[in-house]
């Protein structure tokens, strides 16, 4: 390696048993070297934090940054330089629709991502069923264990593929990552609206009420603590689902989940205005299930939060108003996650900073066999920082936004604490709304579980 100055970060305030406290980090080599109060240490280079709030960078465990088939949605470099901004630095990159099922499918993205990424990176493998499970193997060598299925269509796995997935992924000290609705009432559901001639935007959320995915939470619960497996459920959407997994989480079942800033921050309601371009699987719920997310993550049922950011452009969306079946699901959420949780949670007294630091970085990096290398501000982590302003007051435009889209679900939002720098393994990669990475300089993350 060559010769990286030393880079102290002064004056910053950093959370700490729960305390938030000044601090100056010493950064060498990629990593955090120490951690001081009031002495500070000589250094090449010093960026004063200015009493400001320094958290880890934060890790996304559900972002969907780069499809091959799909780059006009966004690639590695837009979609990692919108998580720079977003003071995320390390994302777990979800499979879309191309698979990424064999060894050679995730070396070669693997490939991708050490070419054109800004930030560091894990892979999930899937969408996994019978025909691919005999590679589940040779890709948990190589560092991937997390494997995505679906209870539902378009990927879906039947009882038997879900409980042989499940054995496999428990051999090879891996997850099962699972999009949990229920196929069986969602089809029942979706041939009664298509029969009624339904098309509109609230169409689609009508298609799957919380049952939907209460039933399927339940069940996937059940074949985890029959196996022992490992089990991950995908953006929760539900009370009900908080509830089945604090219940499960109660008898030991090896059990964790995430939920999105969109269902923290949305309901079906808000499709009356956005229409199409608050299409999403899971659907918006209503607001008790918003309030069941936020205390779920308060209390711990609810892990992490991941930004499932998973972008369409304009035409697939715009789309949706005529006929919602035919709109692409999905919707830009990485780089305001952090400013989203910020602003509707800790400025709203539903999430303290203690908690943000515990879903968006020390637990996902836990989950996703990164911790403490990641997620942790403590000697010998990398040195992934992001410095935030707290009473920095931002009007959200997407056309500001890194992303390749050029809208968000947060059009108009003004939103009150931004982070101002982010910093990868010592690198400033984002600086006063510039970025200032460079892609091809992320290192992929294998997952030790
Ligand atoms: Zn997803």
């Amino acid at each position: 390696m060559e010769d990286l100055p030393i880079i102290l970060v002064e004056n910053a305030r950093i959370l700490r048993a729960g305390k938030l406290t000044r601090a100056n980090i010493l950064i060498e080599e990629e990593k955090i070297k120490s951690v001081t109060g009031s002495r500070k240490p000589n250094a090449d280079q010093s960026i004063d934090a200015r009493g400001r709030f320094v958290m880890p960078g934060l890790v996304d465990g559900h972002a969907h940054l780069y499809d091959p088939a799909f780059t006009n949605r966004e690639d590695f470099t837009s979609g990692t330089s919108a998580a720079a901004a977003g003071g995320v630095t390390s994302v777990v990159e979800m499979v879309l629709s191309t698979p990424v099922d064999s060894a050679e499918r995730v070396l070669a993205k693997i490939e991708e991502g050490r070419r054109h990424s800004l930030v560091d990176f894990s892979l999930h493998a899937g969408m996994m069923n019978l025909s691919n499970l005999p590679n589940i193997p040779e890709i948990a060598q190589l560092g991937v264990r997390s494997f995505k299925t679906f209870t539902c269509k378009p990927y879906y796995a039947d009882d038997h593929t879900l409980m042989s997935l499940m054995r496999e992924t428990s051999m090879h000290h891996s997850i099962l990552n699972v999009h949990a609705e229920d196929e069986q009432i969602a089809n029942d559901n979706l041939q009664t609206l298509l029969a009624e001639g339904r098309r509109e935007p609230l169409a689609h959320a009508e298609w799957k009420p919380n049952v939907v995915e209460e039933r399927a939470v339940n069940k996937v619960i059940e074949f985890a603590r029959g196996i022992g497996a490992r089990l991950h459920i995908s953006h929760m959407s539900t009370r009900e689902g908080v509830v089945a997994v604090k219940k499960a989480k109660r008898r030991g079942v090896r059990v964790t989940t995430e939920t999105c800033p969109h269902y923290l921050t949305f309901t079906r309601r808000d499709m009356k205005k956005q229409g199409p371009y608050l299409k999403m699987n899971p659907s918006l719920k209503g607001p008790k299930d918003v309030e069941a997310l936020w205390k779920g993550l308060r209390d711990g049922t609810v892990d992490i939060v991941t930004s499932e950011h998973a972008p369409g452009v304009r035409e697939e969306k715009e789309v949706g108003w005529a006929d919602i079946w035919k709109a692409w699901g999905g919707v830009p959420a990485i780089e305001t996650m952090l400013p989203v949780l910020l602003s509707e949670g800790v400025n709203k007294h539903r999430l303290t900073l203690s908690a943000l630091q515990r879903v968006c970085c020390e637990n996902p990096a836990r989950i996703f066999g990164n911790y403490p290398r990641k997620g942790a501000i403590i000697v010998g982590a990398d040195a992934d920082l992001v410095m935030i302003d707290l009473k920095m007051k931002r009007k959200v435009r997407g056309k500001d936004l890194h992303q390749k889209v050029d809208w968000t679900p947060y059009e108009g939002w003004t939103l009150k604490g931004w982070p101002i720098l982010t910093m990868r393994r010592g690198q400033i990669i984002y600086q006063d709304q510039q970025i200032v990475g460079t892609p091809g300089s992320a290192e992929f993350l294998p997952m030790a579980l």
